[in-house]
Formats: C-alpha cells, structure tokens, sequence
C-alpha cells in the first residue's frame, strides 16, 4: 500500500489556528503515514506536534517556512531535516523573530498616523503561542476593532505589500536562507513557485544550494505541475508538496489536501545531514 505525507502543514506557534493535537487528528483522519511542521520563522510547533503524534505512529519532519526578501519580493524557503534543537539556525531564529516583534510594533505605529488608534502590540501578540508574530495577526485584530470587514479587507487597505500601514521584514535574501538551512543540516526547498513567481531566481538559487522545489500544492492545475516537475528535474532537484494548511485561518486548504507519495519523502530523507 502506498504510504503519503503533506510537508507542508502551519501550527499556532505560527498563524494557523490548529494546535499540536488538532494537526495531528487531522493527518491521522486523512490517514497520512508522514506530515512535517512548517511554521513561518519558528521552530516551537515541531516538539509539540512529534510528542502528539508519537502515540499515533505518525512520522513528523522538522521544518520550517523561512521569509527572505530580494528586490522587494517576498520569498519563502522551506527547509527540512535541520538539527533543530542546535544549529546556526536555531541561533538566528531569535533576531529575526525579535526583527518581527519590532516590525509589528512599527505598523502599529504607522496605523496610528491613519487614525487607527486602538490596536496594542500585547493584543496582537497574544494572537500566537511564539514570538513569530506577523501580519495575519495584525489582520486578525484589525478585523475584530472594525478597522476592516476582512483578514484580506485588512491587507488590501492597510498592510498589503506596500499598503500604508506596510513595513518590510527581516531582510535576508533566499540565499542566506538556503544557506542558512543547509549548514544546519537541512534540505532547503522554495515554497510554492507558482505563486511567488520568480522561476528566474531558481537557477541562482540552486547554485547557493537548493534542494527542491514545492511543485505539488493546492489549487494548482496539471499543467502547473508538470511544469515544475520538469524544472525540478532539469536542476536535477527533489519535487516536494504539501497542503499549506492554517487550520481556519486559510478555509481553501488543510492538512492531507495535498498529499505526496512516500518514495518522495525518502528521496528527501537521503538529502537531509549531508
Ligand atoms: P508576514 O510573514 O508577517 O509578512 O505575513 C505573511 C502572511 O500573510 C502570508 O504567509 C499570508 O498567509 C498572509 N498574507 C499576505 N498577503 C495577504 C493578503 N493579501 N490577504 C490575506 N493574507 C495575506
Ligand atoms: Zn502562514
Ligand atoms: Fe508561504
Ligand atoms: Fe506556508
């Protein structure tokens, strides 16, 4: 019997709604054999998740969904298999989690200039279980005081790249954050090529180390597919997928919607410590 995993999966250490426990009966439910824990910019969800799942016999890979930044483009690098209890990884997560605390703080203050007066950062903090905080977040509470009739309603008018209330992140380019994953033992992968769309950058992003490319992921057409499978086999890379679930926080996906076959993992397992 084939066996299937979803590596790419959100906790509320990050902005999913989902606990430990709930991604878990949701990986059981769709009766995957493997998930991985890719939270934005942190690590805390991985122990939790390995520790509810163990019970289960579920397979839980250590990832996360890194931000980078070039010329103004939001960038995000899965990595996968990276010492996460020490590493040159684990090390850097402290500034550019404190670089998102400050970040927060900052389009607070910018909101404040358009007269959106009532939002504290301790409120929007409290809105995940890390220091990961990040726009959905903001989104979130932006919603709740009527500043906006929606999580997208709140991008579009206030901290959409480039909006008003808009300030930029942790600058670190893909590269460093490849290489970043790689010297701490891990595979890097882009994240959802479709949707960022810079398939330019993938040449130079396999030369700083690039393991993979996310080519299977929700809502994506046959055609898409095949397209970066061959272009993950021309850089002779891996072809990873996964649902990018959020629990309610994004209701066009969740975990198991997309699903990948096992040999798929191994391959990436061969990769990973070298
Ligand atoms: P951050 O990492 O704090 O910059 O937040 C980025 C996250 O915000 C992304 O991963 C998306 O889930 C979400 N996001 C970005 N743009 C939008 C948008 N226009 N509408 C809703 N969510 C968005
Ligand atoms: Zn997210
Ligand atoms: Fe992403
Ligand atoms: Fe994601």
């Amino acid at each position: 019997m084939t066996k299937w995993a979803d590596l790419h999966i959100h906790t509320y250490y990050s902005d999913s709604t989902s606990s430990p426990e709930e991604v878990v009966a949701d990986a059981i439910k769709a009766e995957l054999a493997c998930i991985a824990i890719t939270d934005h910019d942190v690590i805390d969800g991985i122990e939790p998740v390995m520790a509810a799942a163990k019970s289960h016999g579920l397979e839980v890979i250590p990832g996360i969904e890194l931000s980078s930044e070039l010329n103004g483009k939001d960038i995000h690098i899965l990595g996968y298999g990276f010492n996460y209890k020490k590493s040159p990884l684990v090390d850097k997560l402290v500034a550019i989690q404190e670089a998102r605390m400050e970040r927060i703080k900052k389009m607070i203050e910018k909101l404040k200039g358009l007269g959106v007066d009532n939002i504290t950062f301790e409120e929007v903090a409290k809105k995940t279980h890390s220091n990961a905080v990040g726009r959905p977040h903001l989104a979130a509470a932006l919603v709740e005081k009527g500043w906006a009739s929606s999580i997208k309603a709140a991008f579009d008018k206030y901290i959409g790249e480039g909006g008003p209330a808009y300030f930029t992140k942790y600058n670190q380019t893909p590269y460093e954050a490849i290489e970043l994953i790689t010297n701490s033992g891990g595979v890097a992968v882009m994240a959802h090529p479709m949707h960022t769309q810079k398939d330019e950058l993938i040449a130079p992003m396999v030369k700083a180390g690039l393991g993979g490319l996310e080519v299977y992921y929700p809502n994506c057409s046959e055609t898409v597919v095949k397209f970066y499978k061959n272009l993950a086999k021309k850089h002779q890379i891996l072809a990873t997928g996964g649902s990018d679930a959020h629990g309610a926080a994004k209701t066009h996906t969740y975990v198991g919607k997309t699903q990948i076959p096992y040999e798929l993992v191994e391959e990436l397992k061969k990769r990973m410590n070298k």
